[in-house]
């Protein structure tokens, strides 16, 4: 059997106890088994797969099979994986609902000197999944808080969407309704990166339509299934993926929704867009040449441009 030290492996003296009860920790990968020395107390943040059950780190396998505890958002979901690797360490659940009183009896746990691993149902824990509250906890008991990194779905969809990844935002999850989500969107349009948002199946292509109007043309990428058997990346403007989806039937599985920054052009575009509707109450109460001087104005566009399309409409207009 191999022996596994990592750089939390309890040395001689070191605060904390092996863990009560329990034979020495083990996994298995790839038909081999291993042997993972004790750690050190503390609350460990371990990714775990958002799909392919391949995508967990050793040193993953042997924190989740050292530690006292592993504090579960599903542990139906979380025994899952730890049978694929042979793990037994006792399961608590932790999710969001969890109050300030359990979150005590963790950092208890953690003051007598246990080791307990944090993990959510799939990819990195606190990433739209809990465990912010008892990480804050943890730092304010002045306790130490180890991550252990690995998957998560938005680094995964940003590096094969296409688009700019030098600068991104994370959303998470945007508004379930139509109008809350426009005004989240509206908030977000400044913002120079990629923006990087987690979406439901039955909600993408209501999503995609009100991104295409609030944001106008750019290029979107939405990543669907990533490491899993139906794995499916599709590239387009947003209107042109919101088209695709309003036809389709709905998507199934897990989605992650990215949309380009605005650039000089789609931003030229958003505001032309917007000018006739600006012209339009503009000339309720004022002429063609003021409203197109106040218009220009509001929106930077050319005053020749502006006042051109307002006389178009204004003819329009008359019959
Ligand atoms: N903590 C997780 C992470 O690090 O990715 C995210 C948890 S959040 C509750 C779940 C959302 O992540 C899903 O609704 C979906 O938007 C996205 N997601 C998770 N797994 C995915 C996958 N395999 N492919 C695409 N999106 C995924």
């Amino acid at each position: 059997m191999v022996q596994v030290i990592d750089n939390r492996t309890r040395r001689p003296g070191q605060e904390g106890r092996p863990a009560p009860g329990r034979g020495p920790a083990t996994f298995t990968a790839f038909g081999l088994a291993a042997e993972a020395q004790p750690i050190a107390a503390g609350l460990y943040v371990v990714a775990t797969p958002i799909g392919n059950l391949g995508d967990i780190s050793l040193r993953a396998l042997q924190i989740l099979a050292a530690a006292d505890a592993v504090l579960a958002e599903d542990t139906r979901v979380t025994r899952t994986l730890l049978a694929h690797y042979g793990i037994t360490t006792p399961l608590v659940s932790y999710h969001e609902h969890s109050n300030e009183a359990v979150r005590e009896r963790m950092i208890h746990r953690i003051r007598e000197g246990q080791a307990l691993a944090l993990v959510s149902d799939a990819g990195t824990p606190l990433v739209s999944d809990p465990g912010y509250r008892l990480v804050e906890a943890a730092i304010a008991e002045g306790l130490p808080v180890v991550p252990l990194p690995g998957a998560s779905a938005a680094l995964a969809a940003l590096v094969v969407s296409g688009l700019p990844t030098d600068r991104f935002f994370f959303e998470g999850f945007l508004p379930a309704r139509s109008a809350a989500r426009k005004t989240r969107l509206a908030e977000l349009a400044d913002i120079p990166g990629t923006l990087v948002l987690y979406e439901a199946p039955h909600r993408l292509a209501e999503s995609l339509a009100d991104a295409a109007a609030v944001l106008g043309p750019r290029a979107a990428t939405v990543a669907r299934e990533l490491t899993k058997l139906y794995e499916t990346v599709r590239r387009g403007t947003l209107a042109e993926l919101a088209a695709a989806y309003a036809e389709e039937p709905q998507p199934k599985g897990e989605i992650v929704l990215l949309i380009a920054p605005a650039t000089a052009e789609t931003r030229e575009a958003e505001t032309r867009a917007t000018m006739d509707d600006k012209l339009r109450e503009a000339m309720k109460q004022h002429s063609v040449k003021d409203a197109a001087a106040l218009v220009a104005g509001e929106t930077g566009l050319p005053k020749r441009d502006v006042y051109a399309r307002a006389l178009a409409l204004s003819k329009e207009a008359l019959g």
